[in-house]
């Protein structure tokens, strides 16, 4: 496209391009393909080619470990690193502690470390990322990962749930 001196509006704009160019443009397309090999298909025997070629052939990380030394350098290599700039704090629309409980539960759930096996009972995968003190503050050691039940229990949601049962069953 070909900009305009005068302004950031494209040349191009509102005008359209006559039948005969349009032709031209047309023709002088077809038949081209892009760079490389976009758009088009390596043949049945290049392929065959190129899957004997690869027989036997094993990556130079294979089965290969990282000495604890070498850890130990990209860990401290790797550790301050700034990669986002613009993160809590410092992004423009950060309320901090006004922020919505959901709004919280998400930037809890980023940070906050899964494990495999719920924090209460240690048998369930937990699914549940529970509040602790009930404040729902903006504090990753307030919340814990528990499972339902654990979850239900502690919120004490299954003692209500019982004693409706229970209410229900002396009715009938
Ligand atoms: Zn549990």
């Amino acid at each position: 496209m070909v900009k305009s001196k005068y302004s950031h509006i494209s040349f191009w704009k509102g005008k359209k391009l006559s039948k005969e160019h349009r032709e031209k443009l047309r023709l002088a397309k077809l038949g081209k393909k892009g760079i490389g090999m976009t758009g088009r298909k390596h043949s049945e025997e290049t392929r065959l080619k190129m899957r004997i070629k690869k027989i036997g052939y094993i990556p130079w990380n294979k089965n290969k470990k990282m000495s604890e030394e070498y850890c130990e350098i990209m860990r401290k290599s790797q550790t301050g690193i700034k990669r986002f700039k613009t993160r809590d704090g410092n992004h423009h629309n950060w309320k901090g502690e006004k922020a919505s409980l959901y709004a919280i539960h998400v930037w809890i759930r980023r940070r906050k470390y899964k494990p495999t096996v719920c924090e209460e009972c240690g048998i369930k995968p937990p699914c549940d990322l529970a509040n602790i003190s009930q404040e729902y503050k903006r504090d990753v050691n307030d919340y814990e990962w528990l499972c339902r039940k654990c979850h239900m229990t502690k919120d004490g949601r299954l003692e209500k749930a019982r004693e409706r049962m229970s209410i229900l069953n002396m009715k009938q």
